[in-house]
């Protein structure tokens, strides 16, 4: 029997501010869309944070035995400076500065997300559609949003009439915010804008001479609103309802409002069931954020290169350090708090290894099935990664306590929490042993392989191939050293 039939899991959904039970609309499928990344520089750990949180819940979800369709987009177009609709295209901006064409930006960077996302042993969406890839469909929900009259053209751009839409229904739904309170706070508009009204926003928008990035439609050449894609998309892959959306809390307003705004015009019902928003990763206790300079990137942890840390560290222990916080709480990164992640990390993973190779006792001095019952429990509880790593560590006393004989477990509960340990370590948190001695470990024995390969080149009285191995492991600065004893080696 499935897992999730015995789970009753809750998610805190920030539309009704309250934790819910989860039913999805299909039993035994979820359907699931996240904001994905503007793909205009590197994505930076505040990115990350969001993207592994969303990553957990579909783990978790596939651990529970639902069949899921994970769709996170990728925005190449249409993201403004400022999130409104103001300024220059982000893309369009990075080429223009680079002089180089758009989609070189938005390759280098897509390959570099998905560089990152490898690294931290993300596991891959089911579907990652970009929006310069859904022009076609996004002209159409435009078409239908004008049909419907809940948009207007003015000089080849066209947009969203927020207070028409605000007569039957509630724009702020989602962020809590009233109309009138959008209009007393929104600034007038000064003359230079087609809107009719601050609050509207831009589903397409006309190109000027110098913006690169444009496409044929029937109001002008211009491209589409940035909000517009991720109706355009969720409602393609995953229907006009679907079970969760997700993102960043900073996405909440206006763009995850103005996405409920324009599917709902299109189909008539709520389309989404259950928002999940991320709270900030912070640096310096200030929002980690490209613009203001204040960030490190994933891979910098990994390499060491960064003015941040003492060290480099392992993505498994910034997973760990990432998952120890409440994905509804503010996280503050720092070394001290890296190398604290890093003792918990690595006592986890000396446990896990023990229970390799423990032996099983007559009897068993723990109760193994009201700790599983546990680590469920606090997963169910709306993803409560803090509650179940303190679950694990339970787990990690016992297990010491096993070593030196002060605890016993009989063979099934053993195996069960040998079985529930690495499912919630390694396939639900996605963590991973690697530790840098493990990698180094890994790569002497590669080395000692191709000494031994050079040995036998040697008796074979192959001497090119014994040369080249000798002179291509002194070009990647490995020399070897023939001695008495055989062939030693060092690294430069
Ligand atoms: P962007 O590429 O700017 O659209 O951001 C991608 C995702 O990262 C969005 O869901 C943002 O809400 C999220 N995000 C941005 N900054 C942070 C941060 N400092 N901490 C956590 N999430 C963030
Ligand atoms: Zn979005």
């Amino acid at each position: 029997m499935e897992l999730y039939k015995n789970n009753q899991l809750k998610i805190y959904n920030s539309l009704s501010k309250s934790k819910e039970d989860f039913k999805p609309l299909t039993e035994g499928y979820v359907g699931m869309y996240v904001c994905g990344p503007t793909v205009y520089s590197n994505a930076h750990l505040g990115n990350v944070r969001t993207f592994m949180f969303f990553d957990i819940v579909y783990r978790y979800l596939l651990h529970l035995g639902y069949k899921v369709r994970y769709v996170r987009n990728i925005t190449d177009a249409g993201h403004l400076e400022n999130d409104a609709d103001e300024g220059e295209d982000r893309i369009s901006k990075k080429a223009r500065l680079e002089q180089i064409e758009p989609m070189e930006v938005v390759q280098m960077y897509t390959v570099d997300f998905h560089d990152v996302l490898k690294n931290y042993n993300f596991l891959p969406p089911s579907i990652e559609p970009t929006a310069t890839g859904h022009i076609v469909e996004q002209i159409e929900m435009i078409k239908e949003i004008l049909d419907k009259g809940f948009a207007y053209e003015v000089n080849g751009s066209v947009y969203f009439d927020v207070l028409k839409y605000n007569e039957a229904n509630h724009y702020g739904i989602l962020s809590g915010r009233k109309i009138e309170d959008l209009i007393h706070n929104t600034r007038t508009l000064d003359g230079q804008s087609d809107k009719k009204n601050p609050q509207d926003f831009a589903l397409w928008k006309k190109a000027d001479e110098k913006h690169i990035m444009r496409w044929p439609s029937p109001w002008s050449d211009g491209f589409p609103g940035w909000h517009l894609e991720c109706s355009v998309m969720s409602t393609k892959y995953l229907g006009e309802q679907f079970d969760i959306h997700g993102g960043g809390m900073d996405l909440k307003f206006p763009h995850h409002e103005c996405e409920i705004a324009q599917s709902q015009t299109c189909s008539g019902i709520k389309p989404v069931n259950y928002w999940m928003h991320t709270n900030m990763l912070l640096l310096n206790s200030q929002k980690m954020a490209k613009s203001t300079g204040n960030y490190i990137l994933p891979n910098q942890i990994l390499s060491g290169e960064n003015d941040i840390l003492p060290k480099a560290f392992s993505a498994s222990v910034v997973r760990f350090f990432i998952m120890q916080a409440n994905y509804r709480s503010v996280l503050d990164f720092s070394g001290e708090a890296l190398i604290a992640a890093e003792k918990g990390h690595s006592k986890l993973m000396e446990a896990l290894k023990y229970l390799e190779s423990a032996q099983a006792g007559k009897t068993s001095s723990f109760d193994v099935q009201s700790w599983v019952d546990a680590c469920y429990a606090a997963m169910n509880d709306d993803f409560n990664t803090p509650v179940l790593i303190s679950n694990l560590f339970e787990a990690v006393k016992l297990i010491n306590q096993m070593k030196t004989n002060k605890a016993s477990l009989n063979a099934e509960d053993l195996a069960l929490l040998k079985s529930k340990m690495e499912a919630f370590a390694y396939d639900v948190l996605g963590l991973m042993d690697d530790t840098t001695d493990n990698k180094s470990d890994k790569l002497n024995g590669a080395v000692e392989l191709l000494i031994k390969l050079r040995k036998e080149a040697r008796d074979n009285k192959d001497w090119a191939l014994s040369d080249q191995i000798r002179d291509e492991l002194a070009e990647l600065g490995i020399q070897l050293k023939d001695g008495r004893e055989g062939t030693t080696f060092s690294v430069n």
